[in-house]
């Protein structure tokens, strides 16, 4: 019967090796680690890419439930993400990669907000007018009257500039807001032009004009005439964020057939009520 006997290993060279482990398994975590950083990222619910990394900014694409993009940067909660043809700013808290949600974005955006919903023309204003006797006035007040109704459903305090077929002076259509929405409809002598155009006069009202253009532009069949400069007295006389949106030209037979539908009212006003809830969401 032998025995062997081991030869004891000096403290030193036990706890150096001890060390070094422990330097070699922390380094390989933070290697592993950085190598799972997520390269991509999945929709988990329909949402909408912005033009940067807060709900302060432009919407830019909207994108759907399931569609994939590739991560180019992280800031935050926030990520910089490219797809086949969209590329802009996501929340994460959107996606598949577990990013808990900011608080802010549950509350009701609409609460404590007050909006002005200003029906173009009315009374001795007729507005434009179609072939067939279609008025300006009467289609922008059903269509103020829808969106009042749906904002006030939201949470919203909603100040009309007229609620009835009553003659507003340009400088009464004004007051205290959060946002001033005015409700028109073009035309011009021939049928053909058609569309919705958004417009803005100051450069403070470009994030609603832009919100608002991709929300009706995105949701309702009217075509696209896109977000336009101009000098409106309505949209230049306030200080408060301020668009007149263009729905539709009463001289295209088309558009005029939509101004006169409920279904496409509803389409009309829902759609603004969305890009609202959006511009209001921080
Ligand atoms: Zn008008």
């Amino acid at each position: 019967m032998s025995r062997i006997k081991l030869k004891k290993a000096p403290l030193s060279i036990v706890l150096a090796l001890i060390i070094g482990i422990l330097i070699a398994v922390t380094a390989f975590y933070l290697m592993s680690g950085q190598a799972e950083a997520p390269k991509r990222l999945t929709m988990i619910e329909n949402n909408e890419l912005r033009t940067g990394p807060e709900a302060a900014y432009p919407v830019i694409f909207e994108v759907q439930k399931g569609e994939q993009f590739a991560i180019i940067e992280r800031r935050g909660k926030w990520f910089y993400v490219q797809g086949d043809d969209k590329i802009g700013w996501i929340a994460g808290w959107h996606t598949n990669l577990n990013i808990a949600k900011d608080q802010v974005v549950q509350q009701n955006p609409f609460k404590g907000r007050t909006v002005i919903v200003d029906p173009g023309h009315g009374g001795s204003d007729q507005g434009a007018s179609s072939k067939s006797g279609t008025l300006e006035k009467e289609v922008t007040l059903k269509t103020g009257l829808m969106l009042r109704d749906k904002l006030k459903a939201e949470g919203a305090r909603v100040i009309m500039t007229r609620d009835s077929d009553e003659y507003v002076k340009l400088k009464d259509r004004q007051g205290v807001a959060d946002a001033f929405i005015s409700i028109h409809s073009d035309a011009l002598g021939e049928s053909s032009p058609h569309g919705l155009t958004v417009y803005y006069y100051k450069d403070s009202q470009k994030p609603l004009a832009d919100t608002l253009h991709l929300a009706i532009k995105n949701k309702t069949l009217l075509s696209d005439r896109g977000v336009r400069q101009e000098n409106f007295q309505v949209i230049r006389q306030t200080k408060i964020p301020a668009v007149l949106l263009e729905l539709g030209y009463i001289s295209n037979p088309t558009d005029e057939l939509m101004m006169t539908d409920k279904t496409d009212r509803q389409l009309v006003t829902t759609a603004i009520v969305d890009g609202l809830r959006n511009y209001f969401l921080y």
